[in-house]
């Protein structure tokens, strides 16, 4: 008789996990206040007081800027749009190459896109899963202008590395920190240890407002830019007497009050939510430690991991089993989360597939039908985005890695043990999967 759920036995889990749900009593009251003062959004595109937005917009600004102690916060409506503020402030333009990670979200990677330059995509770390050092070194050419690193799954980059071979080169340093507010790096948060920072309140993140962003940076004059990218810049300009047009083609990458208020309310949140997921995820490491066939997360030395996701190494050779069987097999003993139960049980093999293997990177085509921006004539360089590109990121996705969300507050111990116990009963019963 089988005793694994995937060949018919029983599960170890028959009940829902309990959803992240976050918004309580004091985002509605403040909502509602915003809804009865009767201002949804305070932004003018022109150059006027309220060009940089209404009452929650500009508390929210400051209230995030003190807490991540720097010195300017600007307020968006996605981390995408902040990305694009970012690229479009730091003089990105035609002909430029930008160094990034193939493995993060789609949006780090079509930022420098969107100003006509070229992504180039560095390997990652086979230890951390960010940006290598090593890697971008070798990627460096007389056109490189900026690189964008991701604090990935919730652990910051290897900032000191990274950071003096960006001041060597002359570039600018963009943070994606949207996986990883409240993390820290030699007692600094990450999104404040390049030039610019970016942090995400879409839904999935730890804390949100539905959808947002927030973008910071100590320079004055990126500030002013990413406020003018943000906001219609070409009919601001004028009025407020600024002479660099360089990408002063604006946006409305506005944000609501509506959703300012609520970010106010979850940045309180933001300290005990960590902390608990962190709780979580050592509790859990406890439990799954004596698996064989599982490599639990590296932390960076002098950091602390904010854990968007928990990433786990899955090896092969020790368990004698692919991934997939062996994953799939602990999918059937486990049971999706509440408010989630359509994505099945939050583990998956992997993270997203090494980017310039998406198809945008594989048919070069991006901007018209004409092959624009990779066939640019003021880059006219040869463009490879093959297979084999980065190694490091591809054995990841497609061999060691997987990643799950089980660690998100409230879970309890109690549920936390049901995790572990699905992952021992299938390394005990492996047997049952030989393929
Ligand atoms: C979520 C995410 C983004 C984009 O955030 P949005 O607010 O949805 O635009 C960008 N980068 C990374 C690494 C992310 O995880």
């Amino acid at each position: 008789m089988s005793i694994l759920a995937i060949n018919g036995g029983k599960k170890v889990r028959t009940t829902l996990f309990p959803a992240y749900k976050i918004i309580d009593k004091e985002e509605k009251e403040i909502v509602s206040e915003v809804l009865e003062s009767g201002i949804l959004s305070k932004f003018l595109g022109c150059w006027d007081e309220d060009f940089y937005g209404g009452p929650q917009i500009r508390a929210l600004e400051e209230e995030w800027a003190s807490y991540f102690d720097v010195k300017h916060a600007i307020a968006v409506n996605s981390a995408t749009s902040a990305l694009y503020c970012a690229m479009g402030a730091a003089g990105v333009g035609p002909g430029d190459e930008v160094i990034v990670s193939p493995y993060t979200m789609s949006a780090s990677a079509t930022a420098p896109l969107v100003y006509n330059a070229i992504p180039i995509f560095a390997d990652i770390e086979e230890d951390y899963y960010c940006i290598s050092a090593e890697s971008i070194k070798n990627r460096i050419t007389d056109r490189t202008k900026a690189i964008i690193v991701v604090d990935i799954f919730g652990l910051p980059y290897d900032a000191e590395r990274i950071n003096a071979i960006a001041k060597e080169h002359n570039l600018i340093v963009i943070e994606d920190t949207a996986q990883a507010p409240f993390a820290k790096y030699q007692g600094k948060f990450a999104g404040t240890l390049g030039d610019i920072g970016i942090y995400s309140l879409n839904y999935h993140k730890h804390i949100h407002c539905g959808e947002g962003g927030i973008i910071v940076t100590d320079n004055d004059d990126l500030a002013e830019r990413m406020r003018l990218i943000r906001n219609h810049a070409e009919a601001v300009v004028e009025g407020m007497g600024f002479h660099t047009l360089v990408n002063m083609v604006g946006f409305n990458y506005r944000m609501t009050e509506i959703e300012a208020a609520i970010t106010r309310m979850q940045l309180k949140k933001l300290a005990p939510l960590v902390e608990e997921r962190q709780r979580l995820v050592k509790y859990l490491n406890s439990k799954l430690q004596g698996i064989p066939c599982l490599e639990l997360p590296n932390e960076r030395i002098e950091s602390e991991h904010v854990y968007y996701v928990h990433p786990i190494k899955y090896k092969q050779e020790v368990a004698g089993i692919s991934r997939s069987t062996f994953i799939n097999a602990v999918k059937a003993e486990l049971m999706p989360t509440e408010l989630r139960e359509s994505e099945g049980v939050l583990i998956s093999e992997g993270y997203v597939k090494p980017l310039y293997l998406q198809p945008l990177y594989q048919k070069l085509t991006a901007y018209g039908d004409k092959g624009c921006p990779f066939n640019c004539n003021y880059y006219n360089k040869p463009i490879v985005y093959k297979e084999g590109l980065c190694p490091v990121a591809e054995k990841m996705h497609y061999h060691e890695l997987f990643t799950h969300e089980l660690i998100r507050p409230p879970m309890t111990y109690k549920d936390l043990d049901d995790v572990a116990n699905a992952f021992i009963k299938v390394w005990e019963n492996r047997r049952e999967l030989h393929e």
